[in-house]
């Protein structure tokens, strides 16, 4: 299979040129030579091979030689919010979210979370998605969103009207107790930072219709109860 790229322009049947770093990526950190072909993406939801035509440190000329829209995504929207884990951790959630096909990420602002990224971490962490993307295949990238606080998310009006947030109840819910069909429709679903969220802060997700889900005996780190639940709510949307 060509190697992917990334790019942040438009794209078509025809030329391309790219410069600066997006040249030089491709010509001398890749070492792409004329006459090579890659597969350009751009995060539309297709992809587009394309030949490498003259390929200079600051100039990169293409060919687009197709246009192809294969199916990489969930027939649904699966929304993920969680504070953000300290240090390679973080990255390691965007990566997994990404190739388990989440829809968009919002880091939280909870009573007990510790980290709270800047914008230039925000920056970091589209990278991060754009990275997976290119491995695992995906045209249409998972969107970072800006630091939000637990209450503002929690009621708000652009969620889906499925939300679920994991949290240990002692109670181990089904899938069929949480309503059997909820599996293939838009879902948002959230997990709590290292303390876990306090109880006024489940009481006002509840009263905006959340509801909470028990993932079993054991205490999860943030970034594994939030990749359990993209893989449990991922599922039903990844039957070929
Ligand atoms: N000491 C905290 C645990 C926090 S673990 C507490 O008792 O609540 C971090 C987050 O991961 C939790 O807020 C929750 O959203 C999720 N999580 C971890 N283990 C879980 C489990 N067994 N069931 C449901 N959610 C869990």
């Amino acid at each position: 299979m060509a190697e992917r790229f990334y790019v942040n322009c438009e794209l078509r049947l025809g030329r391309v040129l790219l410069e600066n770093a997006e040249a030089h990526h491709l010509a001398a950190v890749c070492r792409i030579r004329a006459g090579e072909e890659v597969c350009l993406f751009n995060g539309d939801g297709c992809q587009y091979p394309a030949r490498i035509e003259s390929a200079g440190r600051r100039q990169v000329e293409l060919e687009v030689i197709g246009v192809e829209r294969p199916q990489h995504e969930l027939p649904f929207r699966l929304e993920a919010a969680a504070p953000l884990p300290r240090g390679d951790r973080a990255q390691f959630l965007l990566e997994k979210l990404t190739e388990l096909g989440v829809s968009s990420f919002t880091p939280l602002r909870t009573a007990r979370s510790v980290v709270h990224p800047r914008e230039t971490k925000i920056d970091k962490l589209q990278r991060y998605v754009v990275e997976a993307s290119k491995q695992c295949g995906r045209n249409v990238l998972l969107e970072v969103r800006p630091l939000t606080d637990w209450s503002d998310f929690c009621r708000s009006e652009h969620l889906p009207p499925c939300r679920v947030l994991g949290h240990p109840t002692g109670h181990r819910e089904s899938f069929a107790e949480l309503g059997g069909d909820a599996l293939v429709r838009d879902l948002a679903f959230a997990v709590g930072p290292e303390g876990g969220f306090t109880d006024d802060e489940v009481a006002l997700a509840v009263a905006s219709g959340w509801r909470a889900l028990d993932l079993g005996p054991r205490i999860l780190r943030v970034e594994t109860a939030a990749l359990a639940l993209a893989v449990r709510f991922g599922e039903a949307g990844d039957k070929r």
